[in-house]
Formats: structure tokens, C-alpha cells, sequence
């Protein structure tokens, strides 16, 4: 039986190919109730997007540890034994289009994790890169401004990315990944995630170590050319989406391998790089990589707009083990998600089924009361404050993580630098690791964007960041930008 369809407010919809006139062929009348209504709400169907990220694909999984050595360096519950198995939710996502952009992009990919753990919900939201193009969350809104829409033409200009970056030498190292072959990964499905920020893990004897986190595709590495990227765009700029949605539904379950780099916490103060420094990695040859565990991703939401669009991560979702390091970008975030999904989801967006902790009360088990959308009802003559002597939630005791130690006197400082940082050094690194064909193809991508620059002096001061991480890299960019102008 076909069921009855209704109004808002439950009454059955006589009709719903014809609306409400005075007269037949006359002018539509106020009292249509279902028609202001179907038109009031169709209005109302999209929330802001989001400022960055706004084109993503979702997806559900589970996470299984591997190695019985993590209780080691962490109380994770999640951790504590091979073969344990958690929920998880992940998004991808590119960062600089508005919603409907193509999938196809260069552009760096969020790479955001949701864990449902017993201990309530760690978020991990990280990116395709394991480093970023700032080193201080001040300097965030300028630089997303330069990379989005230009407020007069509207579009992504190349005059403002590229001026915005021969202000900002620290983003070398991020510029030359981006226009390297992993500027355009092939799908989600074929990229590495970064937690990207150092975080510290306690373990239970209250021992700290710093730590960063690698998942590594099991699907291997596969990027696109320029003129792939375009063709895919062109053809269905939701390839991505198309691509993990199918994969999920014919049995064919991405994973990825979580690694981790550990550093004991007393390492930190004499390390050659800050460790807490979001535009450097940590080298392989002085952390190696631990295998930790899997991710695998086997369902697909039902629902994009519950399910996708109103996940909210927050790297500020801590459980008990895991806490922030003094990584000033990371420090930001801490303030910036949460605020942004206030914004865009309202307060009680914790409280939506993709965002809720499964195995443990979320809000339903503190005295945060009411907001807009407030669905559930707490439990008969519960109080609404704490301490109280009614009985209800009460505070736990146990820290999550540690305290960082501080000294000196609070004022703009920069980040502290350590015996080999400078702002060229990995950049030159990721230069010198590409084979002959990548560095090729890299040098000839930054000629053309350069080339585009219509003011003088951008171009140079980007040239000249490029031959301070490699002599010959800058060289030949300065060659490439001539080549592309014709000059
Ligand atoms: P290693 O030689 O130990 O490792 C090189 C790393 O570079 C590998 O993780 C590799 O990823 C990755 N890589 C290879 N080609 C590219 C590319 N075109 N774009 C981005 N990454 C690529 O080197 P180090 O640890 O000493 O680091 C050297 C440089 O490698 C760094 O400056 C950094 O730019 C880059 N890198 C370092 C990482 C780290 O955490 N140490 C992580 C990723 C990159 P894979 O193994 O998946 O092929």
C-alpha cells in the first residue's frame, strides 16, 4: 500500500500537482498552506558551506590494531590489543572550490577521521600532506583568502596565490608537493593521510611522547596528469564521489595502514627541526614509521546531506591517552573547528547521528542545556547545574592528557627556532628525492601558473624561494616562467 502523503504537520496533502488559485486561472491565494510551506522549506534546504572543504565524499569503516606494542606509548583504549576493532567515519575532501567544483583538482585533500571509541569520539582531521603552508593560524584567513575566489572576478587568481606565497617563504615546502605529481591524486581511494600535527600520547605511567600519524593506501599511490584532471573534470567533476561510492558498493573496501612516528617527549627540546613546526616533517631516517593498524572503509552513508555534510570534526575531540602539542596551526584548530560548526550546524551538532559518540552519552551526559534544535528531553526533574545533590554526571578526575610545560613571557613571538630549520631545507629535500621526469613535470607546472602573475616582483620573490631550497630548482623555474611567457 502506497503510503499517504503528508504535510509538515502530518495532515494528509489532497493534492499535489495542482496549487491553491482564487477562481480557476486566477492568481495563487495565501491560504495554500502546502504550497508556502513545500516552497518555505525547499529555501531553507542548504546550510552555509564550508569556508575550505566544502567538496567532499564520506564514508563508514572500522579500525583494527595490529601491534601489541601501543599501550606502550598510549592509554588509548582503542589500542589496547591486537584485533581490537573500532567504528569509523572519514571524509575526503579538496580545500579550495566551492561546493559543485570538481573533484579533480590540484589542490590539497582533507583527510578527516572520526573514531568512535568506548571512550567517546577522537577526531582526527587530517590531510593528504603531512605538512601545511603556515606555521601560525593567524595567518590562515589571508592565505585561504588568496587561494579562493578573488572578491572582484570571482574566480582562483594566479596573482593572488602566487603573491600571498612570495610573502610567505615557510609554504615552499607545501608549493613544491603541490604542484609534484601528488598534487592530483587519482581518487580518495589512492592518496596517504596525515594527521599532519605532532600530538602527544600518555601512556598509563603518565610518560609522554609526541607523535605523528601516516596512513598509508593499501590501494597504492596514483595521481593524475594536468590534462587527466581536466578531462575528468570536464566529463564528471563528482568522479571522486562516483569512484569511492562504487568501490564501497561492490565489495571492494579501500584500506589504509596506520603508521606512527614516536619521539620521547625529552627529544623534542634538542631535535635539528621543531618537531611542533606544521611546514616540516619529521625524516623517516630519524623516526622510522611503526605499523600501528588498519583502516578499512566498507559503507556508504545513506543520506549525503546527514551524513556528509553535517559531519563535524574537531581536533579538539580528544579521549583519555591522546592531547594537542604547542604545533601553534594545531593550537588554532582547537578553537577554529569547533567554532565553525557552531556556526554552520548550530550548537547542539554533537548531538546529530554522524557526529554523537556510539558507545558512550554525549551531551546527554553533561548539564550543556537547550540551543536551537534541541531533540532530546533530559531525564524528569534532572538538574541543570553541577555540583548539585541530586545526583547526576559527575567529573571523572582522570586528565586525558598532559600539560605542556611553558616559561617566559606571553607576546607575537615566532615559532622557536632549532639548529637546521629554515624555511628551504625539506622543500630542497622533496626536490632532490623526485625522479628526473617528476622534477620535470613540476618545474614546467609552476612556469605556467608563474607565468600567468601580472605584477612585478611576485614572480621573482617566488623564484627566489625556490632557489634557496635548491639552486637548480630556482633556475630552472626562472627558465620555465620565460619559456611559458614566450620571452
Ligand atoms: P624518505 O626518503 O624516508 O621518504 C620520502 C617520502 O616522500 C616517502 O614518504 C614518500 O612517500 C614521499 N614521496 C615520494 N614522492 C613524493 C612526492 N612527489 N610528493 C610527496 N611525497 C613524496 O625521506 P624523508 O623522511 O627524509 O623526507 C624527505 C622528504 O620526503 C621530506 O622533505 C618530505 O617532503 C617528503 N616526505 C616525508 C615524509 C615524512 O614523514 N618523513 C612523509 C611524506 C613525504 P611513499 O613512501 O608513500 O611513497
Amino acid at each position: 500500500m502506497t503510503d499517504r502523503l503528508r504535510t509538515e504537520s502530518g495532515a494528509p496533502v489532497a493534492d499535489n500537482q495542482n496549487s491553491q488559485t482564487a477562481g480557476t486561472g486566477g492568481p495563487i491565494v495565501l491560504q495554500d498552506q502546502h504550497l508556502i510551506e513545500k516552497l518555505a522549506r525547499f529555501n531553507r534546504e542548504r546550510i552555509p558551506e564550508r569556508v575550505v572543504h566544502a567538496v567532499g565524499s564520506g564514508a563508514y569503516g572500522s579500525f583494527v590494531v595490529t601491534n601489541p606494542d601501543v599501550p606502550q606509548w598510549t592509554r588509548m583504549k582503542m589500542f589496547e590489543r591486537p584485533g581490537k576493532e573500532t567504528e569509523v567515519f572519514a571524509r575526503f575532501s579538496t580545500v579550495a572550490g566551492s561546493k559543485g567544483a570538481p573533484d579533480s583538482v590540484r589542490d590539497p585533500r582533507g583527510f578527516a577521521l572520526k573514531f568512535y571509541t568506548e571512550e567517546g569520539n577522537w577526531d582526527l582531521a587530517g590531510n593528504n600532506t603531512p605538512i601545511f603552508f603556515l606555521r601560525d593560524p593567524l595567518k590562515f584567513p589571508d592565505f585561504i583568502h588568496s587561494q579562493k575566489y578573488d572578491p572582484f572576478t570571482n574566480q582562483q587568481e594566479p596573482d593572488n596565490v602566487w603573491d600571498f606565497f612570495s610573502h610567505s617563504p615557510e609554504a615552499t615546502h607545501q608549493f613544491t608537493w603541490l604542484f609534484g605529481d601528488r598534487g592530483i591524486p587519482a581518487s580518495h581511494r589512492h592518496m596517504n593521510g596525515y594527521g599532519s600535527h605532532t600530538f602527544q600520547w600518555v601512556n598509563a605511567e603518565s610518560e609522554r611522547h609526541w607523535v605523528k600519524f601516516h596512513f598509508k593506501t593499501n590501494q597504492g599511490i596514483r595521481c593524475l596528469s594536468d590534462e587527466e584532471s581536466a578531462r575528468v573534470a570536464g566529463a564528471n567533476p563528482q568522479a571522486h564521489q562516483q569512484d569511492l561510492l562504487e568501490a564501497i558498493e561492490g565489495g571492494d573496501f579501500p584500506s589504509w595502514t596506520l603508521k606512527v612516528q614516536l619521539m620521547p617527549e625529552a627529544d623534542a627540546a634538542s631535535y635539528r627541526f621543531n618537531p611542533f613546526d606544521l611546514t616540516k616533517v619529521w625524516p623517516h631516517e630519524d623516526y622510522p614509521l611503526i605499523e600501528v593498524g588498519v583502516l578499512t572503509l566498507n559503507r556508504n552513508p545513506e543520506n549525503y546531506f546527514a551524513e556528509v555534510e553535517q559531519a563535524a570534526f574537531d581536533p579538539g575531540h580528544f579521549v583519555q591517552g591522546i592531547g594537542p602539542s604547542p604545533d601553534k596551526m594545531l593550537q588554532g584548530r582547537l578553537f577554529a573547528y569547533g567554532d565553525a560548526h557552531r556556526y554552520r550546524l548550530g550548537i547542539n551538532h554533537t548531538r546529530l547521528p554522524v557526529n554523537a559518540p556510539k558507545a558512550v552519552e554525549g551531551g546527554t551526559a553533561n548539564y550543556g542545556r537547550d540551543g536551537a534544535m534541541r531533540f532530546d528531553t533530559p531525564p524528569r526533574q534532572a538538574k541543570n547545574y553541577e555540583p548539585n545533590s541530586f545526583g547526576g554526571p559527575v567529573e571523572s578526575g582522570g586528565a586525558a592528557y598532559a600539560g605542556l610545560p611553558v616559561s617566559g613571557a606571553s607576546g607575537a613571538t615566532g615559532t622557536v627556532q632549532h639548529e637546521q630549520d629554515d624555511d628551504f631545507v625539506q622543500a630542497g629535500a622533496l626536490y632532490r628525492l623526485m625522479a628526473e621526469e617528476e622534477r620535470a613535470r613540476l618545474i614546467e607546472r609552476i612556469g605556467g601558473s608563474l607565468a600567468q602573475v601580472s605584477r612585478a616582483g611576485i614572480v621573482e620573490r617566488s623564484i627566489s624561494h625556490f632557489r634557496s631550497a635548491d639552486a637548480e630548482y630556482g633556475a630552472r623555474v626562472e627558465v620555465a616562467v620565460k619559456d611559458a611567457r614566450g620571452s
